[in-house]
């Protein structure tokens, strides 16, 4: 709690950290540095409720209406699953409307902590501000989805989970279990899993957002790249997600292509399930870029599926 509440004061405060800016997480195969200030074991989250199960806010499937209690505008966390080293992926829900939204941080584990960091910022700041969530929204944050890689290193090390796994080739859609290196992230052995979805990082978080119906998706990363929308070919709603984005930040869109061939994506395989998703890559591997992200973050929540906007055609 001490070092969250540390990040929620130090928002305003956000010191530059002295390394060098990295190659980014998903495609560039330069050159980074490895983390100096390794935070090396898992930080305790906030905690806004006692943890309740992962299905208290399941829609009811039968067309009688049910009589509803309102939930608190705040809980967590949310324990979904456990990772292959025995931790546990904890999710936040903020508001109680029907149509639901996901932030998920840490799927790059250690090497992206700032993923984390910044999912850590934004729980903490609608923690404090709840009416952020429009009452139409439920608002999902799952801040670390490879604790295990996030617990290891903060350095190339930390990218897998405790099986050697990239969590982000390991989804059901355009599956490999090895693919070509070139223009890939390359540095160190890491693999897409024995099959598609073999990771239970990876079944966790496609059960919670199946039974949870979430619309819409950010899967956070770091770093350079720019936007990604899901969907091969692209998925129309997480184009018009990925453009909305793009509008509020300098992020580039459409990304930068490195050459890398994407195999076993989170987004690619949420859109192929209905779902507008977009990867959002950080400037760098250190900062959170918050108040970038506080743009997003307030346009993901004001996003309406199949509605254009000014740009948009
Ligand atoms: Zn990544």
């Amino acid at each position: 709690m001490a070092d969250h509440r540390k990040v929620y004061f130090s928002l305003a405060f956000l010191s530059v950290m002295s390394f060098l800016a990295t190659a980014c997480g998903e495609g560039s195969s330069s050159p980074a540095q490895e983390n100096p200030e390794p935070r090396n074991s898992p930080p305790t989250r906030p905690a806004f409720s006692t943890p309740v199960p992962a299905t208290p806010n399941v829609a009811p499937t039968t067309s009688t209406p049910t009589p509803t209690t309102a939930l608190p505008p705040v809980a967590g966390p949310i324990v979904v699953g456990t990772s292959v080293g025995g931790l546990p992926l904890e999710v936040y829900r903020f508001g109680d409307g029907p149509s639901r939204r996901m932030i998920v941080a840490g799927i790059h584990g250690g090497y992206e902590w700032n993923t984390i960091a910044l999912a850590e910022e934004l729980i903490n700041l609608i923690a404090a501000e709840p009416g952020l969530i429009p009452p139409e929204v439920t608002l999902y944050v799952l801040p670390s989805l490879n604790p295990d890689g996030e617990a290891r290193s903060h350095g190339y090390d930390g990218r897998a989970n405790d099986n050697g796994v990239d969590l982000n080739r390991n989804f059901p859609h355009g599956w490999q279990g090895n693919w070509p290196k070139t223009g890939c992230w390359s540095f160190r052995p890491i693999h897409g899993g024995a099959h598609p979805a073999s990771e239970p990082e990876t079944q966790a978080l496609i059960r919670f957002l199946l039974s949870q119906q979430i619309e819409a998706l950010i899967s956070y990363h770091s770093a350079g790249l720019g936007i990604f929308a899901g969907g091969r070919p692209l998925d129309e709603a997480s184009v018009r997600l990925a453009e909305a984005v793009a509008a509020v930040t300098d992020y580039p869109y459409p990304p930068l292509d490195g050459g890398c061939t994407y195999t076993g994506q989170l987004a690619d395989w949420a859109a192929a399930n209905g779902i507008a998703a977009i990867d959002v890559e950080l400037t760098n591997h250190y900062d959170t870029d918050f108040s970038i992200n506080l743009r997003v973050l307030l346009t993901f929540l004001s996003w309406q599926r199949g509605r254009r906007y000014a740009g948009q055609n």
